[in-house]
């Protein structure tokens, strides 16, 4: 599970708490951190600050995990939508062919391919709508003329313009509307010619043959479920020999050359990794995880592989992503207390006692320096990570969790004198108590979520867990967030040394809210409904509280020159309210309640109101903040002697958007167009 960004990247300025601040670059008037905006994204360069203090095997290992993590770019594309590799080549083969590289019709295609780039396909990464191009169908028929000939033809011009230019044609990436079937109604590219009723009985039935394991596999994590020559339901199974076959065995030419110099406990791990992608087998990717998660020596560590299912409607399917690492050795003080603690904010959760883990195993939680970002984690990135997802590895063997400091830091330097919290926060002494403790409560929220949240709680005997459905990722964010919410607020932070004053709660709980019942509407387009389900769990809860807590007046609305702006007149009330909405969240969880979640989340997390959010709109506009943010890449580069040994690595920082794509585009794109 991850975190997403929540509100950092649009705050105001705010102070820096950490105790781990990457390296001072100059501060100019021009912003130094944002190297590239378009549309509703800003890019980002982040820094690996203490890179050079690793020791040589650890800084190789970085090296060949970071090699690994770019190999898998196609994948991805491939997994959003079965075209995206065929657009992402056409549009790339004009781009940089054509001599012309003026006007508005060239300038809204470069625009275009940035944010294909982005999203890694043509759908919105957030919204999951179909991007609405705004060259013309003409002046593109007029490049493809020029530019795109036998050799380079991906697809026929006329389906490429459909697919470019049809608005109802593969609209939405990630279709979850109520009466819809939601995998024919969706473009990603998870399911090919089965209907959600063929999926649901096709993994019930593997699920229902899988009675009583106490070990179940994650049914059809790695694989695309579709038909064979005969019409027989199958799994086209992503590995070496099979679907995505020549991106793996890359990625598994990497790996091997890190096992090479990973320590031996590393080396283990990273066999058995190798061993999944060889075998494609759901037991050696459950073997791998055990060992990964059981390693919390390790200074460098990763992710690869496929790991979220936020990207599928019915939850099966996960996306590949990439992630390589290091420690933050000053900041995971932080996360050691709280992990420390662990068992402490277990046993006084403001949930049924019955629903509370006995014995908490295995919290891992530490902070880390992100060296590399790959697959779905680039270009944009959560902030904080949890896994492994499987529930009874969390259970029998803990699970790890990490927050990134180095990417939530560059996020608070591209945000600085943006304007944000002058026009949204409407009290003085709201806005200095964000200034001073705004980043610590954003970290600590984080920490909590990752560290505590997601761990917590037990499911009532006989329930699986899988009950929710289309419900469970928001239910289970929101319940992650209450957890952090509510702990957040509590004088025990303060006793255990994390926090100085309750300020940084109060603080988090004026950002948590505001975000979630108004200023993250900025984000989605006018007439849409909330979708994306960390965006669903933070208004459920914010709305909850507001309506839960309007007798005593808890959450208001105040209007000030023709603007809205919410306040919170009691902080402590609030926080009971954050209580009381985790009673019931567990509850749901832990009995696998469907109906109370559905009217749960309908009721809260689901509809806008029109007004308000063309208000918000209008607002975040007039303040030029592009809602959404990513990253570039560093680079790394070995350093041999006249021997050929290695005699170093070395980081640098290109932080060119466009060039960094074009070349991950030329040297590590390994799929054919269709796969
Ligand atoms: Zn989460």
């Amino acid at each position: 599970m991850m975190n997403k960004f929540t509100v950092i990247f649009a705050m105001g300025v705010l102070a820096l708490t950490s105790c781990a601040t990457p390296v001072e670059t100059e501060v100019t008037t021009e912003q130094p951190w944002i190297v590239d905006r378009f549309d509703d994204i800003k890019v980002i360069r982040y820094e690996v600050p203490a890179f050079e203090n690793l020791t040589l095997e650890e800084k190789e290992l970085v090296y060949y995990l970071a090699e690994a993590a770019k190999c898998g770019r196609d994948i991805i594309f491939d997994q959003n939508f079965k075209y995206n590799l065929a657009v992402r080549r056409t549009l790339e083969s004009i781009y940089t062919a054509s001599e012309v590289r003026e006007g508005d019709e060239f300038k809204a295609f470069e625009k275009y391919l940035k944010k294909v780039w982005f999203a890694n396909g043509i759908h919105h990464h957030y919204s999951n709508d179909k991007f609405k191009p705004e060259f013309s169908e003409g002046w593109f028929r007029e490049q493809l003329a020029a530019y795109i000939n036998d050799e380079n033809r991906q697809v026929e011009d006329d389906l490429l313009c459909k697919i470019i230019f049809d608005e109802t044609l593969y609209s939405s990436r990630l279709n979850r509307a109520e009466g819809v079937d939601v995998v024919t109604a969706s473009a990603g590219n998870y399911y090919e010619g089965v209907s959600q009723t063929e999926v649901e009985a096709f993994y019930g039935a593997m699920a229902a043959a899988d009675e009583g394991n106490p070990e179940p596999i994650s049914y059809g994590l790695n694989s695309k479920l579709m038909r064979d020559a005969e019409g027989n339901i199958y799994e086209n199974v992503w590995k070496v020999g099979g679907m995505y076959s020549p991106a793996i065995e890359k990625i598994v030419y990497w790996l091997e050359k890190a096992a090479e110099v990973a320590n031996p406990t590393q080396r283990e791990i990273i066999e058995a990794l190798i061993k999944y992608y060889k075998s494609g087998d759901l037991k050696d990717f459950d073997a791998y995880n055990v060992l990964w998660v059981k390693d919390s020596e390790s200074n460098v560590d990763f992710v690869n592989g496929f790991i979220e299912n936020y990207g599928d409607p019915l939850g099966y399917k996960s996306s590949w992503e990439a992630v390589v690492n290091f420690r933050d050795v000053e900041a995971c003080k932080r996360t050691e207390i709280m992990a420390a603690n662990a068992q402490w904010f277990e046993d006084n959760a403001p949930i049924n006692p019955d629903y509370r883990k006995k014995e908490v195993k295995g919290v891992s939680a530490k902070v880390i320096t992100v060296a590399m970002l790959g697959g779905d984690c680039f270009p944009s990135t959560a902030i904080g990570i949890n896994l492994p997802n499987a529930d009874w590895i969390r259970k029998e063997h803990g699970s790890k969790s990490v927050t990134i400091d180095n990417i939530t830091y560059a996020y608070d330097k591209a945000a600085q004198g943006n304007g944000f919290m002058e026009e949204f926060v409407l009290r003085e002494e709201d806005r200095e108590r964000l200034k001073t403790y705004g980043k610590l409560g954003d970290d600590l929220h984080t920490d909590l979520h990752e560290c505590l949240g997601h761990g917590s709680g037990q499911l009532a005997p006989g329930v699986k867990g899988n009950e929710l459905r289309t419900y469970s990722s928001t239910l289970e964010e929101a319940r992650a967030d209450l957890f952090a919410l509510y702990y957040l607020g509590d004088e025990k932070l303060v006793e255990i040394g994390l926090i100085p004053t309750l300020d940084v709660a109060w603080s988090q709980y004026t950002d948590y809210i505001m975000n979630g019942i108004m200023t993250q509407l900025s984000r989605i387009e006018p007439g849409k409904t909330v979708e994306e389900d960390h965006m669903r769990n933070r208004k459920l809860i914010a709305e909850w509280c507001y309506e839960k807590g309007k007798a005593d007046n808890v959450i208001e609305w105040v209007v000030e020159n023709g603007k809205r702006y919410v306040v919170i007149n009691d902080f402590v009330k609030l926080r009971q309210l954050f209580g009381e909405l985790l009673y019931e969240v567990q509850r749901i969880k832990s009995e696998g309640d469907y109906e109370a979640c559905k009217a749960l989340v309908e009721t809260y997390a689901v509809q806008v109101d029109p007004e308000l959010h063309a208000e918000v709109i209008e607002r975040n506009n007039a303040l030029n903040i592009e809602p959404y943010g990513g990253f570039v890449n560093p680079e790394y580069t070995l350093v041999t002697d006249e021997a050929g040994n290695i005699t170093d690595v070395v980081v640098s920082y290109p932080a060119n958007y466009v060039e960094q794509h074009l070349q991950y585009g030329r040297d590590y794109s390994f799929l054919p167009t269709f796969n």
